[in-house]
């Protein structure tokens, strides 16, 4: 039985019950069309907790004006199926209005790291990540939320939100889960077509490539970029966003691989704009 929760006043409820019951609540928040990515969250979060509430809500505060808010993927009744097969107690999907009834006025700005890589090419979307996060957080109040490390600066932001604000819960990271020629799950993916599935790839090859490079000896950040970015121009159907290599989990600019580092892309594959990333380990 998996309960589907709409209101934020049943969403309260339903976590108080559980709470006054001694169950530790786990929360992993998405924006749905779950794939194998989001269900090793949800798996991973019912092993560390009794009781797992997903939330679904594609956030319209942290897409930009020409972004792909309104042809975000919408699977609510699979997605309900997915949730429950792996694991999960209650889905909270709220709507827009629920969560940004009028008048809403209260934003949360992260500052520093929000100011490079996504932050810079999708301005606001870091404001909109962490309040709608902390929105979810403060509904639901689970003793662990459950992200994964493919949105690299997102769990850094919302690790540095939760330090600030004295938020009383355990930000938990998973790696990237990948099909088996390399591509990173998104749910962006379903965008794709036969074509552009195939150039796709280069974003998980180029991060190879800089991983054999630094395996080979090589420490110099701008020969590094220079590779992935050699790498990914040739490829036709892709244009880059960005290629970066920051200090790991720092986020300072490096010139030299010296301990951990971020290399972070951001690579448009036609229209489609997708992430990955790696740590990097002098
Ligand atoms: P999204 O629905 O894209 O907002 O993602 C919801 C959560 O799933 C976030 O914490 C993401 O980092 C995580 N996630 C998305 N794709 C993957 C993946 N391929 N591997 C691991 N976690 C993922």
């Amino acid at each position: 039985m998996i309960t589907v929760i709409e209101t934020i006043e049943e969403m309260q409820a339903y976590s108080a019950r559980a709470r006054r019951d001694g169950k530790r609540i786990a929360l992993v928040p998405t924006m749905g069309a779950l794939h194998e990515g989001h269900l090793t969250l949800m798996r991973e979060a019912k092993q560390r907790a009794d009781l797992v509430v997903a939330s679904i809500f594609v956030n319209p505060t942290q897409f930009g004006p020409h972004e792909d808010f309104s042809n975000y993927p919408r699977e609510k009744e699979s997605d309900c199926q997915k949730a429950k097969n792996a694991g999960v107690d209650a889905i909270f999907y709220p709507a827009p209005t629920e969560m940004y009834p009028d008048g809403y006025a209260t934003y949360i700005h992260v500052e520093g790291i929000t100011a490079k890589l996504c932050g810079l090419t999708r301005p606001g979307h870091f404001k909109g990540v962490a309040t709608v996060v902390a929105k979810l957080l403060n509904i639901v109040k689970p003793d662990i939320a459950v992200f994964g490390q493919k949105d690299a600066q997102q769990v850094l932001v919302l690790k540095r939100m939760v330090q600030d604000l004295n938020m009383d819960v355990k930000i938990a990271v998973l790696p990237i889960q990948r099909h088996d020629d390399g591509l990173a799950l998104s749910s962006r993916n379903q965008y794709l077509s036969a074509d552009e599935r195939k150039a796709a790839l280069v974003l998980s090859r180029s991060l190879n490539l800089a991983k054999q490079a630094v395996e080979n000896g090589m420490r110099d950040i701008a020969q590094l970029q220079d590779k992935v970015r050699a790498e990914i121009v040739s490829e036709p159907l892709a244009n880059i966003d960005y290629i970066e290599i920051y200090s790991y989990p720092a986020l300072q600019e490096i010139k030299v691989l010296n301990g951990s580092a971020l290399l972070a892309l951001a690579v448009k594959i036609g229209q489609t704009r997708l992430i990955d990333n790696l740590i990097l380990e002098a």
